[in-house]
């Protein structure tokens, strides 16, 4: 690892410590002196003029990494390299000023282009610094050459000549050393394998160019040809290893190049010295340029690369999330259509947004005409202001969720016109910068007609009792007066009106009698429950109303299936069966006829009781299928409320509301179909019995069908 002063990402062109600083000049100083000893110990042409000057690279890196400060390294390092070589100390110091601002010159001209990274990461700073590099060291050649002529150490004659070299050479050190610095920390990087193939890379290039340089390998061969074998591995290391792997490359076979051409080996040692530095310096030129820009080239490529495959990453990020999102919403689209409750959502301006499939039925409303529609629309008119103010207030608030209004006060319109009862929360989202309400609401309307029934219910039970009871204290007086008639009427020196009178009293007197049994009638038996066959039961009951039956005209079938025996009060059900029968005989016309069934049965309650859960016990079921008149629909409500009869005088009301009292009482239920059609009028009852009666007083609600 490069220590961190040493890096240049470590924040370049700043101002370090002194410490720091003093560091770095020591180093520069350092490596530009070392470099200059061994550049200046392969001169071949003279002395001070050599085909590769690397100092020039040292210079350039460390000015433009570490800033201008770096001028007194770079000045000391060239005077002294000089000043140990044998030309006059005053032409060293002339040689140390043009090589430092040929350093200056050059970091100065590439942090004024625009983009150039020290890194060099791409072509165009691989361009800017070769380009740029060259052009300064102009300013190292120009006063270093001219200052040797001004000693008189070499003559004007070959000033040219000797420019070319001396400019070649700096511009090589720029070409071959400064990249190598600035991008050497990479090199740090590598690891595992390609540290491997680096060395492996390294060993081979380093051995070409032995074979390539050094005839005395055997292959070595003084053929120029011969030394482009380096560059397969130039070109291995820019692609595999970039920019830093090239500038190692390259410097490496320059620094055989440099040393075998001095040695008097290779292919560049020429009989014309000048002419055989001049072909070594543009073959390492080229060498390390064209590494340099396939390096840059290759790298840019893998940015892009990089780049398209992060795009392909995030465009498949993104499809991945779509799906997710899209899987969601039809998650959550399914949620709300297959809510029981409506959900409806509606924007600021209370128009729908939403309308579920439970919302289409609640409302008989598709839901392609209700988006758009104000909500409004099913919302009856004289709530709507206040409706739209609960919302605005519901807005300011800013509260999630609530529960809207009292529950009984909220009513919603279906798209016949149909008012019903609702029960509605209400939530607010904003989406978009959109705020969204949403109303999830139930149709209570059936829940709202069990309630009312139990509370009808309920009244009538009461109604019922204080009936009872007021039967219970009548009855006392009533007989007393029923006896101070019969004896009334006894009297002998009674007139005739008067006996007419008093047996008028005596018959309205039996009616108001009647009324009185047939009310107590359900809570006078107080005898513990006994087993009887219903069957038997009705045969008396049957013997009993024979009179009436045969008057009337009446066909009585009877069929009885089952001789089961129930557990109940026997004299309570001989009353049940008595009304029903009565009620029968009373709705045929003369020559009608009644069917009476006995059968077991099982008790499938009916969905009204809301108890599917209890068992369906075994009993017996007695029907009584009758061919009179009928009962009219609009009173099939009513026939089992007391005091309801449609016989005027003839009838109290309170047979049937005795006998679903009785029955219930039994555990036991009564249902009844009926029909007025003139072509087969005729009413069915059905009695179910459980074997096991229990006398525990149920709340049933009318399950008559
Ligand atoms: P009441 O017999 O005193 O009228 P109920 O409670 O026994 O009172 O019957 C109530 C009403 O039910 C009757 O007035 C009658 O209209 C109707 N009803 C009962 N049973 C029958 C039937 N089998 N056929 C036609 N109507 C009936
Ligand atoms: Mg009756």
């Amino acid at each position: 690892m490069v220590p961190s002063f040493l890096d240049p990402r470590h924040r370049p062109f700043d101002t370090p410590v002194r410490s720091v600083l003093f560091i770095r000049l020591t180093l520069v100083f350092a490596a530009y002196f070392l470099a200059g000893r061994i550049g200046l110990a392969v001169p071949f042409t003279s002395a001070n003029v050599s085909p590769v000057w690397p100092p020039a690279g040292i210079a350039l890196a460390a000015v433009l990494v570490w800033g201008y400060q770096m001028w007194p390294a770079v000045l000391l390092g060239a005077f002294l390299v000089n000043f140990f070589s044998p030309i006059p100390h005053a032409a060293a110091f002339g040689i140390a000023l043009g090589n430092t601002c040929s350093a200056l010159v050059a970091a100065w001209l590439l942090r004024r282009t625009p983009g150039f990274r020290p890194a060099l990461p791409r072509l165009q700073d691989v361009f800017a610094l070769v380009l740029l590099g060259a052009l300064s060291t102009t300013v190292a050649a120009t006063i270093g050459v001219t200052t040797l002529n001004a000693a008189g150490v070499r003559p004007w004659s070959g000033f040219i000549s000797a420019w070319l070299i001396w400019w070649l050479g700096d511009a090589m050190g720029v070409v071959v050393i400064a990249p190598l610095i600035l991008s050497f920390s990479r090199l740090a990087r590598l690891h595992g394998e390609l540290r491997l193939e680096f060395a492996g890379l390294v060993s081979a290039a380093f051995g070409v160019s032995f074979l390539v340089f050094d005839h005395r390998l055997g292959l070595g061969v003084a053929d120029n040809v011969l030394a482009f074998m380096v560059f397969p591995f130039v070109i291995w290391a820019a692609i595999r290893f970039g920019i830093a792997g090239s500038a190692v490359v390259s410097a490496l076979v320059a620094g055989v190049a440099i040393w075998a051409t001095a040695a008097g080996l290779g292919p560049f040692v020429q009989p014309n010295p000048i002419r055989g530095a001049t072909l070594l310096q543009v073959f390492l030129g080229v060498i390390s340029v064209s590494g340099l820009a396939l390096a840059a080239v290759s790298a840019e490529r893998e940015a892009v690369e990089s780049a398209l495959q992060t795009v392909q990453e995030l465009a498949r990020w993104r499809e991945r999330a779509e799906k997710a999102l899209r899987s969601s919403e039809q998650r959550l689209s399914g949620i709300v259509n297959s809510a029981m409750d409506a959900i409806i959502t509606v924007d600021r301006l209370q128009r729908v947004v939403l309308f579920n499939s439970a919302a289409e039925r609640i409302f008989r409303c598709p839901a392609a005409d209700a988006i758009g529609r104000d909500l409004d629309h099913f919302i009856p008119a004289r709530f709507r202001d206040a409706h739209r103010h609960h919302i605005q207030s519901f807005d300011e608030t800013g509260v999630t969720t609530r529960s809207m209004y009292s529950p009984r006060a909220l009513f919603g319109l279906r798209s016949d016109g149909e008012e019903f009862p609702i029960e509605a929360t209400i939530s607010q989202v904003e989406s978009e910068g959109q705020k969204l309400y949403t109303v999830i609401l139930r149709d209570v309307t059936l829940r709202r007609q069990a309630e009312e029934a139990l509370v009808k219910s309920e009244k009538l039970a009461s109604a019922g009792r204080l009936a009872a009871t007021i039967a219970h204290e009548i009855n006392n007086p009533l007989a007393a007066v029923t006896n101070l008639l019969y004896l009334a009427r006894c009297e002998e020196n009674l007139p005739e009106a008067a006996r007419q009178r008093l047996q008028l009293a005596d018959t309205e007197l039996r009616r108001v009698a009647h009324i009185t049994k047939q009310t107590l009638g359900f809570y006078r038996d107080e005898s513990a429950p006994v087993r009887f066959d219903p069957a038997e039961l009705l045969d008396d009951v049957l013997a009993l109303l024979e009179t009436r039956v045969k008057a009337r005209e009446v066909a009585v079938e009877k069929r009885y299936r089952a001789h089961l025996h129930v557990l109940g009060s026997q004299g309570e059900i001989r009353q049940v069966f008595s009304n029903v029968i009565s009620n029968a005989i009373e709705a045929v016309q003369p020559g009608g006829r009644l069917h009476i069934k006995v059968s077991s049965s099982r008790d499938w309650r009916s969905p009204a009781s809301c108890d599917w859960r209890s068992p369906a016990g075994p009993g017996v079921r007695i029907s009584f299928a009758d061919t009179g008149h009928g009962i009219a629909p609009e009173n099939l409500e009513r026939i089992f409320e007391p005091f309801f009869t449609t016989k005027k005088d003839a009838g109290t009301g309170l047979g049937l509301w005795v006998c679903r009292q009785i029955v219930d009482k039994h555990g036991g239920s009564i249902r009844l179909r009926s029909r007025t059609t003139p072509l087969r009028p005729g009413t069915v009852f059905s009695i179910f019995l459980p074997v096991a009666a229990v006398f525990e007083n149920k709340k049933r609600v009318a399950n008559q069908s």
